[in-house]
């Protein structure tokens, strides 16, 4: 395992210095910062199809996607067009619009919710979902789970995923003890674990939230009908079972992972690829629980920017242009992608697991190879041998595959690789399997 030695990052490194002097660590979300890999987080100047290019002139494959919103590649020339029209309209009306009822119907018409509200991210779409959940039912606790990140929502920033678990940060200095003593904390995939919290606080619980499928410790897919269960206990105590699509929401498949296990949520929360790139997210559910918002109820919820002209355009068009061949397409390339990773790594001898959820994906780095084929939760994600993880990422990077940059995200495939970014792949993965041996 080496450290990293990028060259040609002149640029990048500049722009990081300049941007460290205005902004905390240099960026607008930590896990861009590189922190966890080290080296010089790259400044991107463009991206068409399934590429990106920094400010130094580096061209990377991309396998992050921009976390998940980019389903169709960068720049697809349909969604430009259609957002550049929309902005020469106008850029935002403060009114209802046209585009927000269509972009509305095409989510109704997608998922099992009766009714969805536009919002514009994800983080907003949960805490909108609980404050709904808890009004509906006059209920304060709620539950989560371990690893699970709903974006960086005061009460569910308890034992979350993503940057929080990148950065190795348990709860979040600033979120007070009072903010969290209703939000209980639960191991993931675990039936046992989940009753015993009705057991003892059943008729105080407004809901359980989760990922449909987590991909924020990297991806631990449900397992056993973990949903199912999920909805029935909620079911059974007069709670409401929250499912975050947030990433999975229209990437896994057309319907999300909705799509795949076809449990019906009382409530669900939307964001990335809805938004084709934009900030655009959403939160909807039963209809019955739906009117208790804002105006037409009384649990307030608003935004000035929601359901914006330009977002919303950007979202439907990409929506329109994710059919079910996309989808067939993007799990196709995903399994290829696992097929030549595992590969590689196999050729050097180093254990890994790939855990997959649709034709999203993880690769964990573990100890050895025995005992270890199933990564569960967050105990098993967190057994990662993080060492080579950094050496396999730093060595794609100079190969020129941008990955995500830490071990516990997803790899976001795009519908825009082709077989030659496929041949791309396979070559760089010679250096990154041998770095991380
Ligand atoms: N929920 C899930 C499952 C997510 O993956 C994320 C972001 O990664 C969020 C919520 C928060 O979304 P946003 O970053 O748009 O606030």
């Amino acid at each position: 395992m080496s450290d990293p030695a990028p060259d040609h990052t002149e640029q990048s490194a500049e722009l990081f210095a300049r941007a460290s002097t205005v902004t905390p660590g240099g960026v607008n979300s930590p896990v861009r910062a590189f922190r966890a890999v080290g080296g010089v987080p790259r400044f991107m100047a463009s991206g068409d199809g399934c590429h990106m290019t920094d400010v130094d002139g580096n061209r990377y494959l991309d396998l992050v996607s921009s976390w998940g919103p980019l389903l169709l590649g960068h720049a697809h020339p349909e969604v430009i067009a259609a957002v550049q029209a929309a902005v020469s309209r106008g850029t935002s009306y403060g009114t209802p619009t046209e585009t927000e009822v269509l972009l509305g119907e095409e989510i109704v018409a997608r998922t099992p919710v009766d009714k969805v509200r536009l919002v514009s991210s994800g983080t907003e779409a949960t805490m909108s979902a609980l404050r709904l959940a808890r009004g509906f039912t006059g209920r304060a606790k709620i539950v989560k789970f371990a690893g699970c990140y709903h974006g960086h929502v005061d009460a569910l920033l308890a034992q979350a995923g993503s940057g929080v678990l990148t950065l190795g940060i348990p709860g979040t200095p600033g979120v007070t003890e009072a903010t969290t003593a209703d939000t209980i904390v639960l191991p993931y995939n675990d039936q046992a674990a989940v009753s015993a919290a009705f057991s003892e606080y059943g008729d105080q619980i407004a809901a359980v939230i989760t990922e449909a499928s987590p991909g924020n410790m990297g991806v631990v897919p449900p397992r056993d009908d973990f949903n199912a269960f999920l909805a029935r206990t909620c079911a059974e105590n007069g709670a409401l079972f929250i499912s975050d699509e947030v990433m999975t929401g229209f990437r896994i498949t057309r319907s999300g992972w909705y799509g795949v296990d076809g449990v019906r949520p009382d409530l669900m929360t939307f964001g990335k690829v809805m938004g084709g790139g934009f900030p655009a997210a959403a939160f909807g559910g039963r209809a019955d629980v739906m009117a208790h918002l804002a105006p037409e109820g009384s649990v307030y919820q608003a935004g000035t920017l929601s359901g914006n002209p330009v977002a919303t355009t950007a979202g439907l068009t990409t929506l329109r242009l994710a059919t079910d061949e996309v989808y067939a397409k993007l799990d196709e390339t995903s399994l290829t992608i696992q097929r030549l990773v595992s590969t590689a790594l196999d050729k050097e001898g180093v254990p890994h697991v790939i855990n997959a959820a649709g034709n999203l994906f993880s690769v964990f780095f573990v100890e050895s190879s025995e005992g270890s084929a199933e990564i569960r939760d967050f105990t098993g994600a967190n057994a990662q041998v993080l060492p080579r993880f950094t050496a396999f990422f730093h060595a794609m990077l100079d190969a020129g595959v941008y990955l995500p940059p830490s071990a516990f995200e997803a790899w976001f495939v795009s519908a825009a690789i082709d077989d030659d970014a496929l041949t791309e792949l396979e070559s760089a993965l010679v250096p990154a399997a041998r770095a991380a041996a």
